[in-house]
């Protein structure tokens, strides 16, 4: 039995936390398989991070430590990794969602000709020692299976599996890895240019505000955008909403945007599909805003309204402002 792997990502030579979220995760799937867990990790002046890596439970951590590396650079990544993978024959690799994540994961599986299941909810391991990969699909849950090829891929965001616990005390084996130097590149990062965030970020907020197709044109979506802005809460978005170009990706919660869990989510104009669902389980209080009673969205939250969204909001921003300016 291979080992099971996660490929570790840094930012500013600082390991993430859904590396270590993955990591703390892994930990039970591997006693579960009775094998080791490895963890892959490049970048540059990295081998401090090598120590919290051991302290999330990883057993073997194969670094790549060169200034080439300091990037993620798409070929030279899933070079090393996949040649890496074709010697050492993990059984599982677990890879990020982020935007690193998302592009790395399929260029090694393509390579690797194994297959990938993208934004799992959940991973277990079944009767027959193959890891179910779980994702929202068809209005419920489903399990994919990879049970003929080897690794057996999946992504899964930051939120998905909580921090683990970490030990200090832990230590392993450090493998130090080929950086392949004389690779040509064809694609190279040479910089990272960070966009400010626009707005309340959903880290920091306590109340997140969601939109989605009920907000029904760019005018309906900023009077939910004002009423975000009024509460002080971050702004939130469906998918149709992200694709009618109203809000943007960064905005996007669910299965294949963020996970956020603030004190208080308010859903307006969202039918509460499970992909979009997913992403605010860690919510606190959740209110819908619907004009349909039979919507399944009232099914999932604390609180429902049965309301036009178009007639509600701008009444209900109209009342908090007159309120507010009382009190
Ligand atoms: C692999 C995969 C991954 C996905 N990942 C995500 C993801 O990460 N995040 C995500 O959001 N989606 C995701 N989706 C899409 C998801 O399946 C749904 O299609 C989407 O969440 C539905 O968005 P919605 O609720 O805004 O739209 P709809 O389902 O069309 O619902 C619109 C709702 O608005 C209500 N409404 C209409 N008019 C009004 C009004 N005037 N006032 C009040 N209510 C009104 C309607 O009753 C309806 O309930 C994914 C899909 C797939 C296949």
């Amino acid at each position: 039995m291979g080992s099971v792997w996660v490929i570790v990502e840094q930012i500013d030579s600082k390991v993430i936390p859904v590396s270590l979220q993955l990591i703390g995760h892994a930990t039970k799937l591997a006693a579960e398989l009775e094998t080791p867990i490895e963890a892959v990790l490049l970048g540059n002046q990295i081998e401090d991070q090598v120590q919290v890596l051991f302290a999330a439970g990883a057993d073997r951590v194969y670094i790549g430590d060169a200034p080439k590396l300091a990037y993620y650079q798409p070929e030279l990544y899933s070079e090393i990794i996949h040649k890496l993978a074709r010697e050492r024959l993990p059984e599982i690799i677990l890879v990020g969602s982020t935007y690193m994540g998302r592009e790395l994961a399929p260029l090694i599986a393509a390579k690797l000709e194994t297959g990938l299941t993208a934004h799992c909810i959940d991973l277990k391991v079944d009767e027959n020692k193959n890891l179910e990969q779980i994702i929202p699909a068809y209005g419920g849950v489903i399990s994919i299976l990879c049970p003929e090829k080897r690794p057996q891929m999946a992504t899964i965001a930051k939120g998905v599996f909580p921090d683990p616990p970490l030990d200090g005390t832990r230590t392993g084996d450090v493998v130090h890895l080929d950086v392949l130097e004389d690779l040509p590149l064809r694609v190279q990062t040479l910089e990272i240019v960070r966009e400010e965030p626009k707005g309340v970020t959903f880290e920091s907020a306590l109340i997140v505000v969601a939109g989605g197709a009920g907000a029904g044109n760019l005018d309906g979506w900023n009077e939910i955008a004002d009423l975000a802005d009024l509460f002080n809460a971050a702004l939130g978005s469906t998918r149709p909403a992200v694709d009618e170009g109203w809000a943007d990706l960064e905005t996007m919660i669910g299965q294949s945007g963020k996970m956020v869990s603030p004190d208080l989510y308010i859903g307006i104009g969202l039918s509460g599909e499970l992909q979009h669902m997913v992403g605010i389980v860690g919510a606190k209080v959740m209110v819908a805003v619907n004009i349909d009673p039979k919507s399944p969205v009232f099914e999932q939250v604390d609180y429902g309204i049965v309301e036009d969204c178009r007639e509600f909001i701008p009444i209900l921003i109209e009342k908090l402002k007159f309120t507010w300016k009382r009190g």
